[in-house]
């Protein structure tokens, strides 16, 4: 029996499922999964001894790779410093300037825990701002574990949404809109019935928990003319996409001009974080200036604080991006050279699905995402994990390219799924 067998065993006992977050079981690739012993750079080592590259990269923080020197020793020095406050502290301040010095939406910033709290928070703001309660989402977007945001379309577009969790009390679900990706109707359907009801609306500009499903920028610039159209606020979630697509993420492309960002994973460094952020205006009717309490025990500590400053400091330059762009396009020409897989790809994003991709539009919604991929990506993780190449362990999570990947880690990826497919 392997080590991670092994630990997988003990741990079941211990934790539903084996794992402290659902995806890390493997529940949706089958098998077991593996236990890390140890990373760098774009590695991991697990307890067995198994090397792997690695293409999930924590899901999405680690745009520098495991344990990038200089956050690693800017960690140690905080470390030797003192780990945590409760009180007021320079270094959350340098990390807000930099970030507010570069970008111009954002005149003020909460750090917080988690990207599901930033979204929880950002909610609550958005409802006092306008005194509405109604909140649309969109359908295969994943905004974190909070009650309201746990919810999927109903049959009709504009009617009861009802939660894809358990535990969720229909209160909760009531003031939850769904509307469709890619899809202008339904969002004129939404608003057309609730438009006066509706705080905010939320998405993913780039969504990237169902797959990578990339939006028509004239969807987004929809979704922003409709908002303002009614007084809704409009909230990008880029705790993915923020500092990944470039240092100021989807909105600094897309000059649609979000009330609010939230932001995770990249501005801790691969430390627990989240944050939200916007004009000086709506900002400051959070709590001790306004009336909307947000608080947290641990929100802006030093760790991730500093963490967060060592690496957007290593991408403020630009230069990090144009590296990932390249590995990108080199990633892209390899995976079109093999038939029977294809790849959605933005920027140093990256998702594969079944078939050829000159006869498939880009899919865009999860209605697109063909079913064929549920049963072919479980084969082909296994495949690759066997050949040392380690993906995200779902079919709907994308993978990462990081600073720390080399053209030959990309080779090693494309080879192994050529030979994974050729073996189907
Ligand atoms: N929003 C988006 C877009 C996310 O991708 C995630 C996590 N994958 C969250 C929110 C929740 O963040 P966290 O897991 O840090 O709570």
């Amino acid at each position: 029996m392997s080590g991670s067998s092994e630990l997988f065993a003990r741990a079941q006992r211990v934790t539903p499922g084996g794992v402290h977050s659902p995806v890390r079981s493997f529940g949706s690739v089958g098998g077991k999964p593996v236990f890390v012993d140890h990373a760098a750079a774009a590695e991991l080592v697990d307890i067995d001894g198994n090397r792997y590259i690695d293409f999930c990269m924590a899901f999405g923080p680690l745009i520098l790779g495991h344990r990038n020197e200089e956050v690693a020793a800017a960690v140690s020095d905080a470390i030797a410093r003192g780990w945590s406050y409760g009180a007021a502290e320079a270094i959350s301040l340098e990390l807000a300037e930099l970030i507010i010095g570069r970008l111009p939406w954002v005149e003020q910033i909460r750090f917080v825990n988690s990207g599901t709290e930033a979204v929880m928070s950002c909610l609550r703001l958005a409802r006092a701002a306008t005194g509405r309660n109604k909140i649309l989402k969109f359908a295969g977007c994943y905004h974190g574990h909070t009650d309201s945001m746990l919810i999927k379309a109903g049959s009709g577009l504009a009617g009861q949404a009802v939660a894809d969790s358990a535990g969720v009390p229909a209160s909760a679900a009531a003031d939850t809109l769904i509307a469709k990706l890619d899809d202008e109707g339904s969002v004129d359907c939404v608003f057309d019935v609730h438009g006066a009801s509706i705080a905010a609306a939320i998405i993913e500009p780039v969504p990237a928990n169902y797959g990578l499903l990339p939006q028509r920028p004239e969807f987004l610039r929809h979704v922003a003319a409709s908002c303002r159209k009614h007084g809704a606020l409009l909230i990008f979630d880029e705790v993915i996409t923020g500092f990944r697509l470039g240092f100021g993420g989807y909105t600094e492309r897309c000059g649609l001009a979000p009330d609010l960002v939230t932001y995770g994973k990249i501005i801790g460094g691969g430390f627990p974080v989240g944050a939200f952020a916007g004009k000086r205006e709506l900002m400051e009717q959070v709590a001790p200036v306004g009336p909307v309490y947000q608080a947290g025990t641990l929100s802006a500590n030093p760790i991730s604080m500093t963490a967060g400053l060592a690496t957007l400091r290593q991408l403020a330059d630009g230069t990090v991006y144009a590296e990932l762009a390249a590995l990108g396009e080199i990633l892209e020409a390899g995976i079109r050279s093999i038939a029977g897989v294809r790849q959605q790809r933005t920027e140093s994003m990256f998702w594969l699905l079944p078939g050829a991709a000159d006869d498939h539009g880009l899919a865009r919604s999860p209605a697109q995402i063909p079913v064929s991929i549920a049963e072919q990506y479980p084969r082909i993780f296994h495949h690759l994990l066997g050949a040392g190449v380690y993906l995200p362990p779902s079919p709907y999570e994308v993978g990462f390219l990081s600073a720390a990947h080399s053209e030959s880690d990309i080779g090693a990826l494309v080879d192994a799924l050529a030979s994974a497919v050729a073996n189907q």
